[in-house]
């Protein structure tokens, strides 16, 4: 039996918590914010994706993602769930496989969870943040405030930088480095885009299923289909989060960013131009964007006609072939330059972090520092928006837990 110290009592904290405390260790949880799982109740907008049928290596990114192997065949989806349900919580799919309590509350994850680690024993020191770790020959010295207290081995489960107000501040990092670790620059990932295009908050609020291709230095690198949001600052929605980490990296190095949106994605352009060509016959009287409102959401069909030029035709039944050409690639070609992204402070995760390959993959233990170990998104591993993070949270505090 040890003195396991958790920094963190969020998603990786407490599953680590949980299972450390059925090995029979003496597990101290600390945690600066006042109440545990924050971060987990703001997930999936209040619902919580917990984790994702489709949970694959490929989904992972970082310096060394093969290093998430381990973690996630010891804690695949099905485990996950059989995890869950043994807590008292069932999971209902949603849309591309993703997970979500039965409850639709985050709420119900986060007192499910406290539940379990209550009722095992674990101390949780609230409004505790551990200002300092120091090691001596045998034992970790956690200073807080102006308390120290001493420990047999200590889990860094203190998350990233990603968006601070719900008590992310990076002393992981700090950690990490002060024991003689490697840390992996952070960005921010999974995050909006700000955009410096005239007329664009006229759009904001409008949501469109839409392919967009990213372009970094006027190469394209990306491209996907989904939910694209526009925004006042920019641009949003599931297909932006998806392209963000790659345009994030970008921005880092000092690369210059633009998308370019098709519109209408289950549309060919030759099909789009027979389609507006039919649509003719009803143009009679209607101006540009109200006839453009047959096929596309009105604020948008504005946005279009003042982007295009097209304002000065009066009437959609004018409209020549070159105008029409010209739409076309308005609706199919979109281009749109973006200035940054919207930072640390709105991102879901933080690529980077400490860098897993002076880690055993097998326990999650630092190689140089005798046990200590990490888990969650402290470390140089994030996932895709779908579940995909919350999972490794839980599946690396799973695979630390049990080799405390
Ligand atoms: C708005 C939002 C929505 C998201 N939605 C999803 C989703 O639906 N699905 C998904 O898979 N992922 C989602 N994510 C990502 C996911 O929440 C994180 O990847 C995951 O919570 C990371 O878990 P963690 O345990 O590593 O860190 P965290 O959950 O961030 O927990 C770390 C804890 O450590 C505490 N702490 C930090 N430093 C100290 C210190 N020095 N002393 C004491 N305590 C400290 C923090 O207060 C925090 O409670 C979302 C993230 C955000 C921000």
């Amino acid at each position: 039996m040890s003195r396991i110290a958790i920094i963190g009592a969020g998603a990786s904290g407490l599953v680590c918590a949980i299972e450390a405390s059925r090995k029979g260790h003496v597990v101290s949880v600390f945690e600066k914010n006042s109440k545990v799982g924050r971060k987990i109740l703001a997930t999936g907008n209040g619902r919580c994706n917990i984790s994702n049928e489709k949970i694959n290596i490929s989904r992972y990114h970082g310096e060394a993602p093969s290093f998430a192997k381990e973690a996630l065949r010891r804690f695949d989806t099905f485990t996950c769930k059989a995890y869950f349900r043994s807590l008292g919580l069932e999971m209902r799919e949603g849309e591309e496989g993703r997970l979500y309590p039965m409850s639709h509350q985050a709420s119900s994850v986060v007192d499910m969870l406290l539940h379990e680690a209550r009722s095992l024993g674990v101390s949780f020191l609230l409004e505790s943040e551990v200002l300092k770790i120091e090691k001596n020959s045998t034992e970790f010295v956690l200073h807080v405030k102006d308390a120290k207290q001493t420990f047999d081995a200590c889990v860094i489960a203190s998350g990233s930088v990603a968006m601070p107000t719900l008590g992310s501040s990076g002393s992981g990092y700090a950690f990490a480095k002060a024991l003689g670790h490697c840390v992996i620059e952070p960005y921010p990932s999974l995050v909006q885009f700000i955009c410096d295009e005239p007329h664009l908050k006229e759009v904001s609020g409008v949501k469109v299923d839409a392919g967009v291709e990213l372009y970094i230095a006027n190469q394209k690198r990306q491209s996907v289909q989904g939910d694209l949001l526009f925004t006042a600052y920019g641009l949003s929605g599931s297909a932006i989060l998806d392209i963000s980490r790659t345009a994030s990296k970008a921005f880092v190095e000092g690369e210059s960013v633009h998308v370019v949106v098709d519109l209408l994605p289950n549309l060919s352009r030759e099909a789009l131009s027979s389609l507006l060509q039919k649509r003719l016959t009803c143009a009679k009287g209607k101006s540009l964007s109200l006839w453009l409102e047959g096929i596309i959401p009105k604020k948008l069909a504005h946005f279009i006609v003042e982007n295009t030029k097209l304002t000065p035709i009066k009437e959609a039944s004018t409209l020549g072939a070159k105008e029409m050409k010209k739409l076309v690639f308005a609706l199919k070609s979109l281009p749109l330059h973006v200035k940054a992204t919207k930072g640390f402070e709105s991102a879901e995760v933080c690529a980077g972090g400490v860098d897993v390959r002076e880690l055993d993959a097998k326990s999650m233990m630092s190689s140089k520092v005798k046990n200590l170990y990490f888990c969650g998104e402290v470390l140089d591993i994030d996932g895709d928006c779908g579940g995909f993070n919350l999972h490794f949270a839980w599946a690396s505090g799973f695979l630390v837990g049990q080799n405390l």
